[in-house]
């Protein structure tokens, strides 16, 4: 049972959001497209020289995140011993998606099974047993990261660096705006401009799940106010 909020707890909420993840400064890009990132806008992102996360700040080198380990098997098709590779995110989340298409019982390309599998590599990669990489783990992988790439696409520009929106594009659903009107917080979204920054994998995965949390209390709200949820 989800909790009963307040119109108090969630305009706090929200608004407690929107502090977090403010970055109003020279790491972050004002995108031309409002709603959708361009390539253009992502590859103008990640060729910036502060490739630092704009969220923890961590820089490249510091961040034990910034190159993904990733499990060979992975970890939802196999009980191990695994391996851990480092990927870029692009890479990860194809990877992730090879995997459910796996799990829901399709046929994989062979271009498919081989995208997941314990990939040629002239490095070693980290082996382990257990399914959560820990520190260590991910501090080994990003070594290997740093030296040969991405162990898909190879690349080594592209580590794990997301061009993610300040202002998640679910707030800008109809019946959200209507709550967001309704707690007197219109001001928050902004109609020009949905800033464009760069975040490591880690801040970027808890923003989404920040975003998902929200969205759930702001339907219960909307249900409170009669407002429908078409759009
Ligand atoms: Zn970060
Ligand atoms: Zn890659």
């Amino acid at each position: 049972m989800a909790k009963q909020s307040s119109k108090k707890d969630l305009a706090k909420l929200i608004k407690a959001y929107f502090t977090k993840y403010k970055t109003y400064n020279r790491r972050t890009y004002i995108s031309g497209n409002p709603f959708k990132a361009s390539k253009a806008d992502k590859a103008h992102l990640k060729k910036r020289p502060t490739r630092s996360c704009s969220t923890c700040r961590k820089s490249p080198s510091s961040n034990k995140d910034y190159w993904i380990a990733d499990h060979r098997p992975p970890v939802a098709l196999s009980k191990g011993p695994y391996f851990l590779y480092p990927q870029c995110c692009d890479c990860s989340a194809i990877q992730s998606g090879i995997v459910k298409k796996k799990k829901s019982g399709m046929t994989l390309s062979a271009a498919e099974e081989k995208f997941i599998n314990k990939p040629k590599t002239n490095y070693q990669a980290v082996a382990t047993t257990s399914k959560r990489a820990g520190a260590s783990d991910k501090l080994a992988t990003n070594k290997l990261g740093k030296h040969h790439g991405c162990v898909n696409c190879k690349s080594r520009a592209n580590p794990a660096v997301v061009a993610d929106h300040y202002i998640p594009s679910s707030f800008y659903r109809n019946y959200v705006k209507k709550v967001f009107e309704a707690l007197g917080l219109d001001s928050y979204l902004d109609k020009k401009n949905q800033y464009l920054t760069i975040q490591c994998w880690h801040c970027s995965n808890m923003q989404a799940h920040e975003v998902r949390n929200l969205i759930t209390l702001i339907k219960i709200k909307a249900k409170e106010l009669g407002i429908t949820m078409y759009s």
